[in-house]
């Protein structure tokens, strides 16, 4: 065989092997997309082509940094770390081809400086191999370098250099490929850990349990340590812990009591800040606070923190604290932002659902110690909720109560219950008297305040009833009490009275001009006590509902004579004129003249009273229909409209300053009276000045 023909033969026979190489380079390429595996098997390939005995990939970032690479010694895939690579790439032929961006055969490391001595190699002599290193570029750009060694100098040749850098050409795009999809796994993660926080958060409404998922989610996504939680308290401009997990150790639990003013420590800062921060080494940083110590064996070595914002306002901090593999991922920020996004929202529902909570607490226990039964039903009147004193004071069991109607617990009159009705859905409460109806058939009396409440965005009747049995026993005895004093009175009066007429009568004439002037303020002054007496007595007994019997036909203008000449005397000490104007065919009325009698005094006796002195007073009667009105006119300062329908009431007195005495029941006993004969009384202001008190009698032929 000539030499010729050897040596095409030969090179035939290399472009051969350089090919099926090639194919199945790039055949392992497709099978995979997992970087590290890519690189192991490219490099595995070359070594085993090329007949070197170790060899090293390394895969760069946009920014030239090591991300990925593969180290194979004497048929070893061997461990390293990223720094150990970066450490080469700086020093070493590696850095050489990344920075030249060239191939390089260096036939004898030991007279090249480039080559940095391996570990493996041993320390004492620099070894001597042969080695080639290629750049890895893609699309033109570089994206990594591979490096093969012989362990003897002189072995590998120009022709495994283009080998070489042939298949680091076909691994190009593949490398590409899988750092892309490197990185879009990494990013996969992240939404993933993003995805699985939100879902986790959003499944629970209890504060504590959103914040311990928070802070779980953060640490499967990160695989750390530690994580906490700190809340921050915008009116003490400061944070404190709320929630903190660990791994190793359990918490602390003075920790929680701790204030950390805005802008101490790390957390401090951030909240302060409003920025989340990366501390590779916490013991270099004078930022970490040392006085916040979760554990004693508890060191935090590297830290992550970012601030938790709801509309813009930092809410809280969480903290990341030691991730696994010593130092945190580029990724870890955006992790930790991602997470805090959904935790902002999160924790305010939360805490707003907990002060929701406290709150109905709070109100369920009024509701549930209350001293008084409260009941709540709906409009239709049955029995939703009761509470202690209900079940107390009606004696009947839960279960009864909650099957019965309102109407069944307390006596209801149903023409006030409609009156009730009508003001509740104004919106006002109600209240009225009424009668508890209890199992044992004691009925209590009650003052029921009723009103219509919202529940859970129903409308509803919330019924308060006051116990005032005791209210009422006093009541009782305190009108017992006065009419028995005013009942004992008027028998002793009577003897006053009809003593002063004997001494009147037995005086000699001669002696009568001196004396007579004090036995008239005697009578007046006795006959008023008796007037006071009688009305007194009368307000119990119309009160209580007793008619009046004693009623004759009487004439208006005869009322009108006893009243006019009854306080003569009182309206000629203020000069004041008091006229009496009556159509002469005035009909009689059917009255209890004495009480009218009284009614009529007393509307006189105010309007003196209230009228200046040398004023007018005018008292008349007129007939309107099957009725009489009598009236009395003054010229005082009339009565506001809006109290001229509570003036009626008992003890109600307008400007008790202006230095009239009286006690506020004249009037109430002129309505009962009024009201007993079937009459009505009211007040109107004159259209000048003063006011004009009308009341109406019925006339004595019609009833
Ligand atoms: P008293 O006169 O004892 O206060 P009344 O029941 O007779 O009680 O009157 C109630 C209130 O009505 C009085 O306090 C007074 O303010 C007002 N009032 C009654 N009559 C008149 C009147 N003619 N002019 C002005 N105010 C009056």
């Amino acid at each position: 065989m000539n030499v010729n023909l050897f040596s095409q033969k030969q090179k035939a026979e290399s472009t051969r092997i350089q090919l099926e190489l090639l194919y199945r380079v790039s055949r392992e390429l497709a099978s995979t997309l997992d970087l590290t595996t890519v690189l192991q098997r490219v490099l595995a390939l070359s070594i085993d082509t090329v007949g070197a005995d170790s060899g090293s990939i390394i895969i760069l970032d946009d920014a030239g940094k090591p991300v990925d690479s593969a180290i194979i010694y004497k048929d070893q895939i061997i461990d390293h770390s990223m720094q150990q690579v970066q450490a080469i790439l700086e020093q070493g032929l590696a850095g050489w081809v990344v920075r030249n961006c060239k191939a390089t055969l260096v036939s004898d490391t030991s007279t090249d400086e480039r080559w940095l001595q391996s570990p493996n190699d041993g320390k004492t002599a620099r070894v001597a191999k042969s080695v080639i290193a290629v750049p890895i570029l893609a699309r033109e750009k570089l994206v990594g370098m591979a490096t093969l060694s012989h362990s003897k100098p002189n072995s590998l040749t120009e022709e495994h250099l283009n080998l070489f850098q042939a298949i680091a050409d076909q691994a190009s795009m593949a490398v590409l490929n899988a750092r892309l999809y490197n990185e879009s796994q990494r990013q996969a993660r992240v939404m993933t850990a993003l995805a699985k926080s939100a879902g986790a958060m959003t499944s629970s409404i209890q504060l504590d349990s959103v914040l311990n998922n928070i802070l779980n989610q953060i640490q499967e996504a990160l695989q750390v340590e530690a994580v906490t939680l700190a809340l921050v308290n915008v009116k003490n401009k400061e944070l404190a812990y709320r929630a903190i997990i660990s791994k190793n150790f359990s918490v602390n639990p003075e920790i929680f009591k701790e204030r950390i003013p805005l802008g101490r420590g790390i957390i401090g800062q951030v909240a302060k800040r409003g920025k989340g921060i990366v501390i590779p080494d916490a013991s270099k940083d004078s930022r970490i606070d040392n006085q916040l110590n979760f554990h004693p064996q508890f060191v935090p070595k590297a830290i992550a923190c970012v601030p938790i914002r709801v509309r813009g306002d930092v809410i809280g901090v969480l903290e990341a604290i030691n991730p696994q593999g010593g130092s945190f991922g580029s990724d870890a920020l955006t992790v930790l932002k991602g997470i805090s996004n959904f935790a902002g929202s999160s924790i305010q529902n939360a805490q707003l659902f907990e002060d929701l909570q406290i709150a109905h607490n709070r109100y369920h226990d009024l509701f549930e110690n209350d001293i008084n039964p409260i009941i709540i039903s709906n409009y239709a009147g049955d029995i939703l909720e009761i509470n202690r004193q209900t079940i107390i004071m009606s004696q009947f069991s839960p279960n009864t109560l909650l099957g019965m109607t309102i109407d069944e617990l307390h006596e209801v009159n149903w023409e006030e219950a409609r009156k009730v009705f009508d003001t509740l859905n104004k919106g006002e409460p109600r209240s009225y008297e009424s009668i508890l109806l209890t199992k044992s058939g004691d009925t209590p009396p009650i003052l029921v305040n009723v009103q219509s409440v919202q529940i859970a965005g129903e409308k509803r009747l919330q019924w308060l009833f006051q116990d005032i049995t005791e209210s009422k026993k006093l009541d009782q005895l305190r009108d017992d009490l006065t009419s028995m004093i005013y009942h004992d009175l008027r028998s002793p009066l009577a003897n006053v009275i009809s003593s002063l007429d004997m001494l009147e009568a037995m005086l000699p004439v001669e002696d009568k001009q001196e004396v007579q002037i004090f036995l008239d303020i005697a009578t007046r002054s006795t006959k008023r006590i008796q007037r006071l007496t009688k009305s007194l007595l009368d307000i119990n007994r119309l009160e209580a509902g007793q008619p009046i019997t004693e009623q004759k036909a009487v004439s208006p203008l005869d009322i009108a004579h006893k009243a006019y000449q009854a306080l003569l005397p009182v309206a000629h000490n203020k000069e004041q004129e008091v006229f009496i104007i009556m159509p002469k065919d005035i009909p009689l009325v059917y009255v209890d003249e004495d009480m009218i009698e009284r009614v009529l005094i007393n509307l006189l006796q105010n309007a003196i009273k209230y009228t200046p002195p040398n004023g007018k007073i005018e008292i008349g009667a007129q007939q309107e229909n099957e009725q009489v009105r009598i009236y009395v006119k003054d010229t005082g300062p009339g009565i506001a409209p809006q109290a001229q329908d509570t003036i009626f009431n008992k003890f109600t007195r307008l400007n008790s300053k202006d230095g009239t005495k009286g006690i506020g029941l004249g009037l109430a006993f002129c309505r009962l009276a009024v009201e007993g004969h079937g009459g009505r009384i009211w007040v109107d202001n004159n259209a000048d000045v003063g006011s004009v008190f009308s009341f109406t009698l019925p006339i004595a032929n019609s009833a």
